[in-house]
């Protein structure tokens, strides 16, 4: 179990956006190459609360399996809250 903290809920961190690696751009170019990646909205990262783990339905891709969309679960961000 974790060390009891100021609060029980855990802080919030930015982890790099998985579905466009950083970038901020949409990596299939869906619409148009200057969109958007549809995922994080052009920050290329996004606010996870720890404690936070690889997502088991994309394993951290961000990418749902034989689309061109983000995974639904983590929301491209490939990490769940545990
Ligand atoms: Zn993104
Ligand atoms: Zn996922």
């Amino acid at each position: 179990m974790p060390k009891k903290t100021a609060t029980k809920e855990g802080k919030w961190v930015w982890v790099k956006c998985a579905f466009c690696k950083g970038t901020g751009k949409d990596p299939f170019k869906v619409l148009s190459p200057l969109s958007n990646c549809p995922a994080c909205g052009e920050k290329g990262k996004a606010l996870v609360q720890e404690a936070y783990k690889t997502c088991p339905d994309c394993g951290g891709t961000g990418l749902r399996r034989r689309t061109r969309l983000y995974c639904w679960t983590c929301h491209g961000k490939g990490v769940v809250p545990e």
